[in-house]
């Protein structure tokens, strides 16, 4: 519609200013890209920020190189309004207008008369909003009673807080001064250079220059904050802070002892010290669509996870905040010292990143056993992965929604699974040196995939860029079907290879990989290994032993990104010796393997199920909770006949009620954080989804006490039990729920209460909770839980779906833009054909208009279908096994 007004509004001057022929040649808009008529070589960004006030007022000063001569250059602006653009080239003034152009955020900027090649000075004075829904742009937000703004550039959203060219291959220094209230602070990228008193009661922060950054890494934040000094770390001694809002900072405790040492930890990978000049840790009070942002010098956070009150510091905000801390300061150096040059490489930032985490805390705290959960994620996305509608690692970027859709599981623990892969494959010691060499090959600058595989190639051996890039470039999940032959002198693997696709699926299996395949086995003797490189569909390698093997696992450490389909018997004679011979990490590999080949058809279900009791007795928890999952997939696969639900119940019941019992709901003084998270994966589960009355008794009486007395409770349970016992629950239970969630002060609690609320069973308790959604007392973000508690079970996933399509429009009219597009999401609780229907007859017409939903949409139409089919094919394996429990 803009593009139309402002065409017939050019036409309208060529009428009456003959002359100025100039407007009348205005170009449509880019497609998608800024053309390379020229870049920026620096930015003067002057904003003038009060967070109590809902509008912020800027100048821009840009200094662009042009390539060519032109007199219509293109830029991004998006929701601000331009109030006066000038320019100026070779000491002479040139007029300019600046025009809003199209639907994606361009800025036209015609010159009155062609300038260029060379140098041009651009300026400009507008004024924007801080949003107060979304966290995307410049943003502000309530923590008690004071009012903080903040930043959120990524990916394409620096265009709402400054006139830029806002893609990532243009880096440059950026000086930043704001004018704030005299009250408040502000932090930014880099140290404060000066600061002074301003009119009316303000301060004037001028922050140092940056070192090259591109327009999504800038960051800034304004507020009454208070500061925790972490000391100083690393070879520069670079100071670190916790930014807290008022009256926080005993919640700092955590993140000011761990950040310090985990950027030490990296400073030795990368074999370079930290790269900018300081580190502040900045909690917003609420995010959406992100948990934490990488921005040079300044790490955003959700206040959940960066700030916790001692009672709140549980061993998973522990491990889950040091993850997202390794994530985020590995950015530092792969993503804004070397940054991509597009965003076809998102998986380059956030691969890496995820990848880096993970063993950044396998070696810093051993005791977390980072290898088991990076087996849990890589079996996660392999799931993802099987899907048609699956993304590419490396995909294209055609249309904004892509950039959108790029920042998902494939991009981030897909990727990082074949980093992994390809470590253990060419070893540590090569694969860091090709990644020192990386970065020291671009520092400041950009650079993309190939630049990284060559790096990685020249550091190992030949060979290695283009077998990574048959994991970069298509879509899937191997399957290998594994077998011996040792019918020759010596035992060989005997491998085929094709995509692993479910039952159900449209998809073809004409893909191939090179696949390193790595395999340990045992004949007698001690176990030994042999690695090999799988190039076509099928072929064989050495067997690790010399003579055939008794026992045979085909992917050591599970290491691989890969599952493997044991032919004969090779798959029972492991697991007898799964116990003596495999790692934790390596059980729960062989599990999630057996778990997602019987969902997918591979196998019967009912073989996956028969395990479940022969390893629910394991000292492990990991492997504990691997035989939970394929408990839980029966149902949440909706492989359950409904029959048999009493009986469902009592398998689990039977199967680790015992244990449930005896590790209760309440810690004891002195136990370990295994047997913490086995009672937090356990208890509350059987409490919720077995036949145990005195268990469900027992949250019930917890859940009440919490209500009036929040340490009755660990903070670790609290959601678990409170949800366990809304299963069980009537409306008594669910009116005090409802009661505490309006009076609750913590933000941490209402979430608690809001997915409590969802798991309800009775349709007419779960509507009234999702009525909660739309009334004045409440905060729709917070109240977003639901939707996602909602989808842990049938009756409350088809009561979200009803509410949100009898109120699609006011529900999309609340919601921060940037969460819309997960809305399809919540048709995802279907498996039949006319729920398939119905989903996506609704969203004909609705779902082109949601950031990235296209796609999502396409996810769980495809999810349904193979859920069809797989409860077709599994359903009479599953009642075989339950009806004798
Ligand atoms: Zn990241």
């Amino acid at each position: 519609m803009r593009f139309l007004t402002s065409r017939s509004a050019a036409a309208g001057l060529l009428v009456v200013f003959g002359a100025v022929r100039i407007f009348g040649a205005e170009p449509e808009p880019p497609a998608l890209r800024l053309p390379k008529t020229g870049r920026p070589t620096g930015y003067v960004v002057e904003l003038t920020i009060d967070p109590s006030q809902p509008s912020f007022r800027g100048t821009v000063d840009v200094a662009v190189r042009l390539d060519e001569k032109t007199s219509y250059l293109w830029m991004h602006a998006e929701a601000l309004k331009i109030e006066r653009a000038s320019a100026k080239a070779g000491g002479a003034a040139i007029g300019v207008t600046a025009t809003p152009r199209g639907d994606q955020g361009f800025l036209g900027v015609a010159f009155d008369r062609p300038v260029g090649p060379g140098e041009v000075a651009l300026h400009f004075e507008y004024s924007g909003t801080l949003d107060e829904t979304s966290t995307q742009g410049l943003f502000r937000q309530k923590s008690g009673d004071d009012w903080y703004a903040f930043s959120q550039l990524e990916s394409a959203d620096a265009r709402r807080a400054f006139p830029c060219f806002d893609e990532p291959s243009f880096k440059t220094p950026w000086q930043l001064t704001l004018t704030i209230p005299k009250a408040t602070t502000a932090v930014s990228n880099t140290p404060i250079e000066s600061q002074k008193d301003g009119a009316g009661g303000t301060r004037i922060v001028r922050f140092q220059k940056t070192k090259p950054l591109p327009s999504y890494l800038v960051a800034l934040a304004v507020g009454p904050f208070e500061y925790v000094d972490a000391g100083r770390a690393g070879r520069n001694k670079t100071p670190i802070r916790i930014v807290t809002p008022r009256g926080k900072t005993s919640q700092a405790k955590y993140a000011a002892a761990t950040t310090g040492p985990l950027l030490e930890a990296l400073e030795a990978y990368f074999g370079m010290p930290f790269p900018f000049e300081k580190l502040d840790q900045v909690a917003i009070p609420q995010t959406v669509s992100f948990g934490a942002m990488e921005n040079a010098g300044i790490i955003t956070w959700s206040e959940s996870v960066l700030l916790a009150d001692p009672a709140e510091e549980t061993i998973k905000l522990r491990r889950q905040q040091s993850d997202w801390n390794a994530h985020e300061m590995a950015h530092q150096w792969f993503g804004d010292l070397v940054t991509l040059a597009w965003w076809d490489d998102v998986w380059l930032n956030e691969s890496f990143a995820t990848w880096m985490s993970d063993r950044t805390l396998t070696e810093w705290k051993p005791e977390w056993n980072m290898d088991v959960a990076r087996v849990e994620a890589r079996s996660n996305v392999m799931n993802d992965d099987s899907l048609v509608s699956a993304r590419k690692i490396r995909q294209e970027i055609k249309t904004p929604d892509d950039i959108v859709n790029a920042f998902d599981p494939i991009s981030y623990q897909k990727g990082a699974a074949v980093l992994t892969m390809f470590e253990s494959w060419i070893g540590k010691e090569k694969f860091r040196d090709g990644v020192r060499k990386y970065l020291a090959a671009h520092p400041y600058g950009n650079a993309t995939s190939q630049d990284f595989l060559r790096a990685i190639e020249a550091a190992s051996f030949p060979g290695v860029a283009a077998a990574f890039s048959t994991f970069l470039d298509q879509a899937g999940v191997p399957l290998l079907e594994v077998a011996t032959a040792c019918s020759g002198d010596k035992p060989l693997l005997a491998l085929s290879q094709k995509r692993f696709l479910p039952v159900g699926t449209p998809g073809s299996e004409k893909e191939t990989w090179k696949v390193p395949v790595c395999s340990r086995g045992g004949s007698g003797a001690a176990p030994s290994r042999a690695c090999g490189l799988l190039s076509e569909a099928s072929g064989t390698l050495p067997a690790p032993t010399q003579s055939c093997p008794a026992w045979l696992l085909a992917n050591e450490g599970e290491r691989g990104y890969y599952r493997a389909l044991y032919k004969g018997d090779l798959l029972s004679k492991l697991l007898d010796v799964a116990d003596r011979e495999l790692s934790i990490a390596e059980r729960v590999g062989l599990l999630r393997d057996v778990d997602a080949l019987a969902v997918g058809g591979a196998m019967p279900m009912s073989e996956a199920l028969a395990l479940v009791p022969r390893f629910a007795g394991s000292p492990s928890r990991a492997i504990v909770q691997a035989t939970i999952r394929i408990a839980a997939d029966v149902k949440d696969k909706h492989l359950l006949p409904p029959d048999l639900k009493p009986n469902y119940a009592r398998f689990l019941t039977k199967t680790y009620g015992a244990k449930a019992h005896e590790l209760g709901f309440v810690s004891r003084p002195g136990e370990d954080e295994e047997t913490r998270l086995l009672r937090e994966g356990l208890v509350p589960y059987i409490a919720r989804e077995g036949s145990d009355p005195a268990l469900q008794a027992e949250a019930r009486r917890l859940a009440l006490a919490w209500l009036d007395d929040r340490s009755a409770i660990d903070a670790s349970m609290a959601t678990d039990v409170l949800e366990a016992a809304a299963a069980h629950g009537d409306r008594a239970l669910f009116d005090r729920y409802k009661a505490a969630l309006l009076a609750a002060k913590e933000r941490r609690d209402r979430k608690r209460l809001y997915s409590a609320l969802a798991s309800f069973s009775d349709p007419q308790l779960l509507g009234e909770a999702f009525a909660l959604r739309l009334s004045s007392q409440t905060d729709p973000r917070e109240a977003d839980a639901m939707f996602l508690a909602a989808l842990d079970d049938d009756e409350s996933s088809l009561a979200g779906w009803k509410f949100l399509t009898a109120n699609y429009d006011a529900l999309i009219a609340s919601s921060p833009r940037e969460s819309t597009g997960f809305t399809p999401y919540l048709g995802i609780g279907f498996c039949d054909a006319a729920g398939r229907r119905e989903v996506e007859e609704f969203f004909k017409g609705r779902v082109e208009k949601l950031p990235g939903g296209p796609r999502n949409l396409a996810h769980v139409l495809e999810t349904i279908d193979l859920c069809v089919a797989a409860r077709a094919a599994q359903e009479a394996s599953v009642r075989e096994f339950l009806k004798s429990w």
